[in-house]
């Protein structure tokens, strides 16, 4: 009874249950909306009652009135921001006028007879955010709506959401003019993971349908609503209590949960619209509803950065609400399914069934975030960074991702769809075009063989080496398996793991890499210390060797893996001879530790060195006397001689590896290691792309390690090269004074005059 003392509550609640009978009735749309405009106005006591639908085309046309002229009906259109209508439609914010056609925005239709009315009330209709239509009632008297009665409005407008969501409406739209909601769109963002991928909408965290919109008993649905909200408080200073959450972004996150959780107007403004006869749950959403769209026309990157935290917590709320508290997005997963999501960890992805997945859209995620890599090492196209994503889709919305352009296409118009099936077929002939070359040897035109190895990092990669006939595992980085974690893997969990790939390599070689981790890689259970420079602080071997039990648990757990087998590991970072020698040291100590207790031991063991801190090449010689073998990371070498932070969009393209000065720090590097007999290869991206891999060939490598799918075009580049020509032709080019041309131009010429494909 508590809600009978406020305002008129019963007004909203009994057009409600009217509304829910008249969307249950066997009818059509337009009869279904003409009854609906006849019970609100009924209801509101207004004397006319209208319902805009905002179509693809920006345009807001009149679907149904009580009151208004009916001819008017699909025939009177308001652009966005023309009238009170358009006004209402770009702003977001319901609009209570006493004297409409006094306001500055009044835009006259004489189809509508529109003339006699003055009291104006409308108010968005939202459905996540996003504006689907408007909702209005007017009266002749000069009257100002009361709060009661703009709530009711409103929740009303949300009923016509659902209805519209429901769809159906198109089908009495005028023809051409199609709807918004169902309106294609194409989004830029950023390539995560390349390939292309057609399917359906799946919500990583779906949103919680609210099916039962109209609540029955005011007193119950409040109960659940403070009983719900008390969960999650409890659930919120839970996780806040908990010891892994660390200091820094996580925390403040929860710290924003919390203070949202606890704040009385959000509670209060649901408690309204219980009041106001809608269920606890549609309560919630309604609220939301309403905070998105507010928050979303907002430029403050820190209000819309809240919105997010918001959004998370009214979609717990709305689980508590239904009793499932962790809803599973990858429970029966469709076929051809595309998930979207605001960001999601690495281990989430792999939760999914492969089998079924085509395609990843994250509103976040960077080219170097975990889930990214996790992506690519599944070859699951995947783009990121594309803003608003989750709230423009439904499930099961038709999307293509393509990860070549960085673009994403939601609802696509069957031109575009017809133009990616091309576009699939055609890179899967290519696919197949690279499998038939599987079988034939990676060697040059003029008999050079060059071993092809892949770079890898997780299980998951380790097929990939059938797939593509690779000659071995050129770049295991270790540290993937311990960012997918969720704390530090064991001992004996990370002995299981190197023998897993071991095992999966069979008697192809792996080299491993001992943790890289410092810089961008962080792991979510190690503290990680405040930097100014991250890429060039305390990472990688600078960590192991300051802080050597985490390195020596981890070289420890390698010898048992590779007992009665080969062990090739190699240490990241590396910037003196002596810290090689120190890291070299731990192995050995490792090594006598596991003699003495007669533990089996591997039958060799060769360590090599990251070349990738330029301090190494003036310092080559000495190193190549105690190495078993180096590798070239390229791409740190050439973010440390450039001066280019690698992770940095604005600069990470600004100079060229295929250019002058690297190319003769690389030749260099071959160079001393063939007079010094020591293997080298190299494992930056730059063994992936055909053109520079053709360069690194021409220089003298003749082992380069890559990402799977660059395998195949590698091999055909190779297969199709000439060596000692192109040596010939690009050596004296890197002599000093001898030509100051574009290499990489060069390089092109040369394979378009060889028909070398690069
Ligand atoms: C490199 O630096 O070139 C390399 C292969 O290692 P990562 O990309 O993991 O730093
Ligand atoms: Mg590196």
């Amino acid at each position: 009874m508590k809600g009978a003392m406020r305002g008129s509550p019963a007004g909203p609640r009994l057009l409600l249950r009217r509304l829910r009978e008249a969307l249950a009735e066997p009818i059509g749309a337009q009869e279904r909306l003409d009854k609906i405009v006849v019970l609100i106005a009924a209801n509101m006591v207004a004397e006319v009652c209208s319902v805009y639908i905002l179509r693809a085309d920006d345009v807001l046309e009149l679907f149904a009135t009580e009151g208004l002229n009916r001819s008017a009906v699909h025939q009177t259109t308001l652009r966005v921001r023309e009238g009170l209508v358009g006004l209402i439609a770009a702003e977001a914010v319901a609009l209570n006028l006493s004297d409409a056609r006094s306001h500055p925005a009044f835009a006259y239709r004489p189809e509508t007879g529109e003339e006699e009315y003055n009291g104006f009330l409308g108010v968005p209709v939202l459905r996540a955010g996003r504006i689907l239509g408007v909702l209005v009632v007017q009266n002749r008297a000069r009257r100002t709506y009361s709060e009661e009665e703009v709530e009711a409005l409103q929740t009303t407008a949300m009923v016509i959401a659902e209805m519209f969501a429901a769809g159906g409406f198109e089908t009495i739209a005028r023809p051409g003019a199609p709807l918004d909601l169902r309106r294609p769109m194409r989004l830029h963002g950023t390539v995560l993971s390349d390939g292309v991928g057609l399917g359906y909408v799946v919500l990583h965290e779906p949103r919680v349908v609210v099916t039962d919109l109209i609540g029955e008993d005011v007193d119950h649905e409040l109960r659940r609503l403070a009983t719900s909200l008390d969960k999650l408080r409890l659930s919120v200073d839970d996780m806040l209590a908990r010891r892994d959450v660390t200091d820094g972004e996580h925390r403040d996150v929860l710290e924003t949960y919390r203070m949202f959780a606890r704040d009385r107007g959000w509670a209060r403004k649901m408690e309204d619209a219980v009041r106001n006869g809608l269920t606890a749950e549609a309560a919630v959403e309604r609220v939301q509803s309403d905070t998105r769209a507010r928050m979303l026309r907002s430029t403050d990157p820190y209000l819309r950065e809240r919105l997010h935290d918001l959004d998370d917590l009214a979609n717990r709320l709305l689980r508590e609400l239904i009793g499932r508290p962790h809803l599973d997005g990858a429970d029966k997963l469709p076929k051809d399914a595309i998930v979207v999501a605001r960001n999601m960890g690495a281990a989430e992805l792999l939760d999914y069934d492969r089998d079924r997945l085509r395609g990843l859209v994250l509103e976040e995620g960077g080219p170097t975030s975990h889930v990214t890599i996790v992506a690519r090492a599944l070859g699951i196209p995947a783009v990121g960074q594309v803003a608003g994503a989750v709230s423009l889709v439904e499930r099961g919305d038709a999307v293509i991702v393509d990860g070549e352009a960085g673009e994403v296409h939601f609802r696509p118009p069957a031109d575009v769809e017809v133009a990616y099936g091309e576009k699939v077929r055609f890179r899967a002939r290519r696919q197949a075009q690279y499998r038939r070359l599987r079988s034939k040897p990676s060697v040059t035109l003029d008999g050079h063989a060059v071993t092809l190895q892949l770079n890898a990092g997780l299980i998951v990669d380790m097929p990939h080496l059938d797939e593509s006939a690779a000659a071995g595992v050129g770049l295991f980085r270790t540290e993937l398996l311990f960012m997918v974690a969720s704390q530090l893997p064991r001992i004996n969990e990370q002995v299981a793991i190197y023998r897993r790939v071991l095992d999966a390599a069979g008697d192809r070689p792996v080299t491993f890499r001992s943790l890289d981790i410092g810089g961008d890689k962080i792991l979510p259970y190690l503290r990680a210390v405040e930097e100014e420079n991250p890429a060039m602080g305390w990472r990688a071997i600078r960590l192991g060797l300051d802080r050597p039990g985490l390195l020596r648990t981890q070289i420890r757990a390698l010898l048992h893996a590779a007992a009665g087998r080969d062990l090739r590991l190699m240490f990241p970072m590396v910037a003196t001879t002596a810290e090689f020698r120190a890291a070299r040291s731990l192995v050995d100590r490792e090594l006598r530790h596991l003699k003495r207790h007669a533990h089996r031991i591997p039958d060799h063991v060769r360590l090599g060195v990251m070349l990738e801190v330029p301090s190494l090449l003036f310092e080559i010689d000495e190193l190549l006397g105690e190495v078993d073998f180096v590798s070239v990371g390229s791409n740190d070498l050439f973010q440390f001689m450039t001066a280019t932070d690698r992770g940095n969009i604005r600069v990470a393209d600004r100079y060229d590896p295929v250019s002058l000065p690297f190319l003769r720090a690389l030749k260099r590097i071959v160079d001393r290691a063939a007079l010094a007999h020591v293997p080298v290869s190299l494992c930056g991206e730059i063994a992936g792309r055909p053109l520079s891999a053709m360069a690194l060939i021409a220089l003298g490598y003749r082992t380069i390690s890559m990402s799977p799918s660059a395998i195949g075009p590698v091999k055909e580049m190779l297969r199709a090269l000439d060596v000692g020509r192109l040596r010939a032709r690009l050596l004296p080019r890197l002599e000093p004074g001898r030509w100051n041309g574009d290499l990489r131009a060069f390089l092109a010429e040369y394979a378009a005059e060889h028909d070398i494909p690069v």
